[in-house]
């Protein structure tokens, strides 16, 4: 789970790291109040979206005065913003951070990953950071320097001294900075079960050349998020996917793709196989939806309707192996969702495990449309031809 950059600014001033003097805005006028309210003459408004690449897209700007900032702010407001990591489509600005603009001298990266092949947190660095980053790790990936912490000891001194220095965070008072920065952001990070912390830029700035976190993202391990409500609390439900969102709310799991084979299945390796199966015989999903364990006929309606809210949807390929979850129960959603829903789509269903010839039986007596399916190769390849055919 993502959060804004103001929200990981809180965050990371809770723990003692500097960030700049700002605050949050919502509103026009509120970005003025912000402004007078943190004084000096100089500030930046910057788009609050979850994704990067803001400054390269105009969503950070320079404000000289109080009624800049507001000016700014309204133009902000309210307008979709498309970075290198939003996609096409964009994402609308609905916040805006207003803070002290700083002066800064120089700009580093810094960051805190779970490395997946050690399976330790990681630090990440480089002393070209900035909006560049990426071309940087593509064209100089020496430039990148890494360090692995082990859980058991933590992040040493030593190990911060090292990044720092081969950062080019030498000098003496730098250093000891640079030190004390770097353990409050992995307490920060290790405490709030976070998976990922990139700061970029950490900039060297002013002329007594202090260290300050001019950018924050992290992201936190959805899973653990029942332990950390007050992470759970930053959740911003427009920064996610409608669908993904009611899709959790019903207890299931929703992942959009682009193609247009709706697919519900049951667990997370069934998703996979069923992908391949479909992309195997030449087709592309539009989508999963996991209904996991034990699914309720209501469940399953629901996962249908959700599925079918996709426009590209142009057939339903139904795949279960049920264990825990019953066939029977599975069927009789799946005729609820024909009686409900008005589906107008072809849907092919293969079930397997428990209840199976009740489940089948209840789908053929139901009189529907349905297309039935031996196994999984079968499925597939009967929704590839049923997509095909509604296409031609
Ligand atoms: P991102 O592009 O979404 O990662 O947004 P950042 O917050 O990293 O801002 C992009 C760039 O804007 C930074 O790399 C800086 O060069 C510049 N920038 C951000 N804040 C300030 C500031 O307070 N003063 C100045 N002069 N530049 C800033
Ligand atoms: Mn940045």
């Amino acid at each position: 789970m993502n959060i804004h950059e103001y929200q990981a600014k809180e965050l990371l001033r809770s723990y003692g790291v500097p960030v700049p003097n700002g605050n949050v805005a919502y509103s026009d006028s509120q970005a003025q109040a912000v402004a007078e309210q943190i004084g000096g003459d100089k500030w930046v408004v910057k788009a609050q979206i979850h994704a990067g690449g803001r400054g390269k897209a105009g969503g950070v700007k320079v404000a000289d005065s109080v009624e800049d900032v507001r000016r700014i702010t309204d133009e902000m407001i309210g307008t979709t913003l498309v970075t290198h990591q939003t996609g096409p489509q964009g994402r609308v600005v609905r916040r805006v951070l207003v803070e002290e603009a700083s002066d800064i001298r120089k700009e580093f990266y810094f960051g805190f990953v779970i490395d997946r092949a050690s399976q330790r947190i990681t630090i990440v660095a480089s002393s070209e950071g900035g909006v560049e980053i990426e071309e940087v790790a593509r064209q100089s990936p020496d430039k990148i320097v890494k360090e692995t912490i082990d859980p058991a000891i933590g992040l040493l001194d030593f190990q911060c001294r090292k990044v720092a220095a081969a950062i080019g965070l030498r000098e003496k008072s730098c250093m000891s900075q640079a030190v004390r920065i770097m353990k409050r952001i992995y307490r920060c990070f290790r405490d709030n079960d976070a998976l990922q912390a990139e700061i970029n830029p950490l900039g060297l700035v002013g002329k007594d050349h202090h260290l300050m976190c001019l950018d924050a993202k992290f992201n936190f391990d959805t899973n653990a998020l029942y332990r950390r409500p007050d992470i759970n609390e930053l959740r911003d439900l427009d920064e996610e996917d409608p669908k993904e969102v009611e899709a959790s709310g019903h207890g299931l799991n929703y992942i959009a793709l682009d193609g247009n084979i709706g697919c519900i299945v049951n667990g997370a390796g069934l998703a996979m196989a069923t992908m391949d199966a479909i992309s195997l015989h030449g087709g592309r999903p539009a989508n999963f939806l996991d209904v996991g364990g034990g699914a309720s006929p209501e469940k399953v309606t629901n996962a249908c309707r959700i599925v079918m809210e996709d426009p590209n949807v142009k057939a339903l390929l139904v795949n279960i192996f049920a264990g825990i979850n019953r066939c029977d129960w599975i069927a009789t959603g799946l005729i609820q969702a024909y009686q409900t829903l008005n589906i107008e789509l072809p849907m092919v269903v293969r079930l397997a495990g428990t209840n199976v010839e009740e489940g089948r039986k209840i789908l053929t007596e139901s009189g529907l449309p349905f297309v039935q399916a031996d196994h999984l190769d079968d499925a597939a390849a009967k929704a590839v031809t049923t997509v095909n055919r509604e296409n031609a």
